[in-house]
């Protein structure tokens, strides 16, 4: 097939043109190919009807009749109306269309017709509202009225008939030209339809179940480009290491294993396996940590990190915040206090002479470990032998930061850790570029958070329940979505419940306010005071999401919990439940029904992230989760892709086995250009974030 083709600028196809073109390259249609890709959003079934009688009000249907009273008006508002009757000897249906003044010039009495729309009933009268239609007599009105119709989401200056038409006449452009693009063996194999089939099915289907066959076949082939793309680029991430081998004898693993005081879970112990064979391989490693707060994955890294340096090498560790880098900063010393290992902590906060110093330090290699904010990513900073950067990304960072971070050192492994769970299927797309490791165990003795779902008028007595583990000297949370009340939103603040608390409810105990409007400097003292046990009750919004390590505060109270989705409940719930004692989680909401009602109920019974994040994938889809913005055509469907796992796997399988016949594709080259034509806009999204 020809690239041409399938590149041809979509102004080009017949019916387009410039101005056209414009409003079409707001749905991300640029060319031919995009529009063939550009999948209905729904489709609408017809059913036929065999006489005018027989129609049912606010049913799609398609019926047959002649045209009589055709007449043609313009409305006050100066739109053109044909107006006609149809009729059979059953009964008649008044038809109105808009905008098509010369349909009263292309129809004649008693001409017979088919019409696909819905149907009203007005004072007894039948009607259809600017329905399809077609005339029986003209032989070269290709399109039969279908009883399945595909619904595209279009745009202004687009609208659906339109949009049909461009779609019908792209397919013109290339159906003489839909040589196979996929090995034949594998569509066979994988029992999906060939292009041109899947794209005819999609666009013109027979029947719900060919458009679904179609849709599934173009999913996998879209999925199948995707991660030839991916597997390629990590081929050329994963450079020789300047490491070499590092093997880890026994002697080492002990060493390292001596410096935590406990032994290590199953999970813990299969991804350093990972690590390890991944530093035998000789290549770099490029590899993702998945796991929730407190399931060990500083631990790991740590493991990482110290088999480099026992090689003479230097590594790093960058977090998002300066509050988290502090905490790995205090974690990473706890292990290494009295060992000769040279660790320091950079962020925007250290400066002058001691910035100097530590910059000194890092290029004579004199520091083994530095910890960080994005102040390791500044130009000043250079190692003398960077080995292993650990990159713990509380959100997606993107690979712009990452690089940045890896050009430090030639070719360095990286352990990008992140704590938020995200759907296996969701994160081989979004993190295809990495290998996956996963901490699905949390270390013994941990116990899981008590979580229950209360009305809100039950907040008397959860602030009772609350008193008395206060008085036991435990810490409580009180979660609120805004921080100050607001005319348009009925719902309490933290502010409000700040001022409820400390002059009803708790006068007696130490309470205080924190919000993403306060300084930084007022944030930092006000945790700092949660922590040293100074204030029991701390009343915020979510800004305690991120960074927050007490393990005394075992109580936490969400209001209106029906305003969060799933991960950013699991993300605030993370917060208690960190030392030994048992901790519980209130939602208060008087939400009874709905989405959001599941939502919480999901929540209240389970704590595993994973399953969190899967049922959050269920109920949102994965543009929701990860808040993406507008991007392409293709990644957007990357998004709708992840909702199916199983042709994520396949696909994913499959890109390995073609690569293993044939790495640079020369065997397919069809399928090559296919990849190559998405190559750009794969990799810019690999990058971005
Ligand atoms: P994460 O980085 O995933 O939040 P950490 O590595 O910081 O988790 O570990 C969380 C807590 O659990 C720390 O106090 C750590 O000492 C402890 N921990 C980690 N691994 C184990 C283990 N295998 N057994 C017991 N405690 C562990
Ligand atoms: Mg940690």
């Amino acid at each position: 097939m020809d690239d041409e083709t399938w590149n041809k600028e979509v102004r080009y196809v017949k019916g387009v043109g410039p101005k056209r073109a414009e409003r079409l390259a707001h749905l991300g249609l640029e060319t031919v190919e995009d529009v063939l890709f550009y999948l209905p959003h729904r489709y609408e079934v017809r059913k036929p009807v065999p006489t005018i009688s027989k129609v049912r009000p606010g049913e799609e249907q398609i019926v047959e009749g002649e045209v009589h009273g055709i007449s043609k008006r313009r409305s006050q508002s100066g739109t053109d109306m044909v107006e006609a009757e149809v009729m059979d000897r059953t009964g008649r249906i008044a038809v109105t269309w808009f905008h098509m003044p010369y349909l009263a010039d292309k129809f004649e009495e008693g001409d017979e017709v088919q019409l696909a729309g819905e149907v009203e009933v007005m004072g007894g009268n039948i009607q259809m509202t600017h329905p399809d239609f077609r005339l029986m007599s003209e032989e070269e009105d290709r399109e039969a009225l279908r009883t399945i119709e595909p619904v595209y989401s279009v745009t202004e200056g687009i609208g659906q008939t339109l949009m049909k038409k461009i779609v019908r006449n792209s397919y013109e452009e290339v159906k003489d030209d839909l040589s196979s693009v996929l090995p034949e063996e594998l569509r066979q194999q994988e029992h999906i339809q060939s292009l041109p089939e899947a794209i005819r099915s999609v666009h013109f289907p027979e029947s719900e179940q060919e458009a679904d066959k179609g849709r599934q076949s173009l999913y996998y082939f879209q999925a199948l480009c995707f991660f030839l793309i991916v597997e390629e680029y990590r081929r050329q991430l994963k450079q020789q290491a300047i490491t070499g081998e590092m093997l880890v004898g026994d002697t080492l693993d002990r060493r390292i294993r001596d410096r935590f005081p406990f032994s290590f879970t199953d999970a813990q112990e299969r991804v350093v396996r990972e690590i390890r064979e991944d530093y035998r391989s000789g290549t770099s490693m490029y590899r993702l940590l998945q796991g929730d707060v407190g399931s060990g994955k500083t631990v790991v890294a740590l493991y990482a990190m110290l088999v480099a340096i026992a090689h003479g090498y230097q590594t790093c560790f960058m977090a998002p915040t300066s509050v988290l880098a502090r905490q790995h900063y205090q974690t990473i010393g706890q292990y290494l206090h009295d060992s000769e290992v040279q660790f320091e902590l950079l962020t925007g906060a250290v400066k002058g002479e001691r910035r100097s110093e530590i910059y000194q330090d890092l290029r004579e290699g004199n520091l083994d470990i530095i910890v960080g904010t994005h102040a390791l990513i500044e130009e000043e900073v250079t190692f003398r032998n960077l080995a292993v950067a650990v990159i713990d990304e509380q959100q997606r960072f993107g690979v712009r930061h990452r690089s940045r971070l890896l050009e430090k050192g030639e070719s360095p492994h990286v352990l990008v850790t992140t704590a938020t769970p995200i759907p296996r299927t969701l994160a081989l797309t979004l993190y295809g570029d990495l290998d996956l490791s996963i901490l699905d165990e949390m270390p013994p003795g941990r116990k899981p958070v008590v979580t229950a779902l209360r009305k809100r008028a039950k907040l008397p007595e959860i602030c009772q329940f609350i008193r008395g583990r206060v008085r036991a000297g435990e810490q409580a949370f009180f979660v609120y979505p805004m921080i100050e009340e607001s005319e348009e939103v009925p719902m309490t603040s933290a502010e409000e419940m700040y001022q409820k608390l400390t002059e009803d409810v708790f006068p007696d105990i130490g309470v205080a306010l924190l919000h993403g409007r306060m300084s930084e400097q007022k944030k930092r003292t006000i945790m700092e005071q949660f922590h040293q046990g100074e204030i029991q009750i701390l009343v915020s919004t979510v800004v305690i999401e991120v960074g927050v390590d007490v393990p005394n505060a075992t109580m936490m109270v969400i209001d209106h919990a029906e305003r969060y989705g799933l991960a950013q409940l699991h993300q605030l719930r993370g917060r208690i439940g960190r030392g030994k004692k048992q901790s519980y989680c209130v939602l208060l909401s008087d939400r009874t029904g709905g989405k959001a009602r599941e939502r919480m109920e999901i929540f209240t019974s389970t704590d595993d992230g994973f399953e969190i994040a899967e049922e959050d994938l269920r109920l949102r889809g994965p543009g929701a989760i990860l808040g993406t913005e507008q991007s392409g055509a293709p990644v957007q469907d990357l998004f709708e892709i992840g909702k199916h796992p199983e042709i994520i796997r396949r696909a994913r399988q499959d890109a390995g086995k073609i690569q293993e016949v044939s790495p640079d594709l020369t065997v397919y080259s069809e399928l090559r250009k296919a990849v190559e034509r998405r190559k750009e806009e794969t990799i810019r999204f690999l990058r971005s974030g």
